[in-house]
């Protein structure tokens, strides 16, 4: 069966010899807590007896970790460096990072020692029980009360409520995927944290795991308050792909023709008083209303022929089908 083919043993057999996993870990100015994480995850996994690969993408960081991760890749078979040529932000870490992985399952996590590697194995043993997508929740987070948690409970809240998909937490970086899932999936701005949801709308399987989480021992945050607002922005474009990815038309025809249809009626009643009752109807707000309907309505309908147009480009160009099978059944199936 598909599902159980091992994320959790050593050198699967039945699957070849593809790794179980590919730990992902976006890293910028951590020099100091990085050799105490390469070390948790190796004996983690090693305990468990969990192939695995660790790829570091360094950030542009400018505090040695470049260096470190550079002498260290160099001598261990088990760490991959990926070395940025500037600092690009977390989600454009990560993505080098999935690009580069080989197993059959990644999990990414932050190089702050903030998630603990100590939960990596429950969060692949749940995948193997059928999730494309299993995601940390920090129960008790170690993190500032006002100025992260707060941010952190009314942005999860928001992106419950626009994506549909119901997760406590969905900033926590510490989250594994089915590998086939990450490799389609193109990621811009802040929307590493909207994972899960993009996974959604492509009909992932998602579960939620309480992880561990830690206070930064080493280093410090390299965000703010700022990021709140960008990742607001990005939930905007996540809400808007999910209503219309594939069909615009839907949503700006019906508003534009409503718009044209209202305008019309407004304009008949006017023409009405003025052709058939005689009044006067120049300084009428009612005919600006009428005008202002109808150009809005033809407007959002081309705007919709516009938008239906871009989307059969963008889904063709890529050679994206609008569909994600996950699995085809049958003897004579490759
Ligand atoms: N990070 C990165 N590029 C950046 C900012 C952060 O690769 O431009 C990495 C950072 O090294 C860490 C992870 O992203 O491994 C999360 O960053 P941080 O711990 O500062 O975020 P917080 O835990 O405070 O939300
Ligand atoms: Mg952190």
């Amino acid at each position: 069966m598909l599902v159980s083919e091992g994320f959790t043993t050593q050198n699967g057999t039945a699957a070849g010899d593809s790794l179980a996993v590919s730990v992902v870990v976006p890293v910028y100015n951590e020099v100091e807590a990085l050799p105490h994480l390469l070390a948790a995850i190796a004996t983690t996994l090693k305990t468990n007896q969990i192939s695995y690969e660790i790829i570091c993408v360094d950030d542009g960081s400018t505090d040695g970790s470049t260096e470190f991760l550079k002498q260290q890749a160099e001598t261990r078979t088990d760490l991959k460096a990926v070395l940025l040529r500037r600092n690009y932000g977390q989600t454009a870490a990560m993505a080098a990072g999935f690009k580069y992985a080989t197993g059959k399952a990644i999990v990414t996590l932050d190089a702050d020692l903030q998630n603990d590697p100590e939960d990596i194995p429950q969060l692949l043993a749940k995948l193997e029980a059928g999730y494309d997508l299993v995601s940390g929740w920090r129960i008790k987070r170690q993190d500032a009360a006002v100025t992260r948690l707060l941010p952190s409970k009314i942005a999860n809240w928001l992106i419950g409520r626009t994506t549909g998909v119901k997760l406590h937490d969905y900033g926590c970086s510490l989250k594994a995927y089915r590998s086939e899932l990450v490799a389609d999936m193109n990621l811009y701005g802040e929307l590493h944290r909207f994972l899960p949801a993009l996974a959604y709308i492509e009909g992932a399987r998602i579960a939620e795991l309480p992880v561990r989480h830690h206070a930064r021992r080493f280093g410090r945050s390299k965000y703010g308050l700022w990021r709140t607002f960008r990742v607001l922005m990005d939930l905007l474009t996540i809400s808007f792909m999910k209503k219309f990815l594939t069909r615009p038309m839907h949503v700006f025809g019906l508003f534009g023709l409503l718009s044209i249809a209202l305008g019309m009626l407004l304009g008949l009643y006017l023409t009405f008083l003025k052709l058939g009752l005689g009044q006067s109807i120049g300084n009428r707000p009612l005919l600006f209303l009428a005008v202002l309907l109808l150009l809005t309505g033809v407007q959002l309908f081309c705007f919709g022929l516009l938008a239906e147009l871009l989307m059969r480009t963008y889904h063709e160009s890529q050679g994206r089908p609008i569909y994600r099978v996950r699995e085809v059944v049958g003897k004579n199936v490759k």
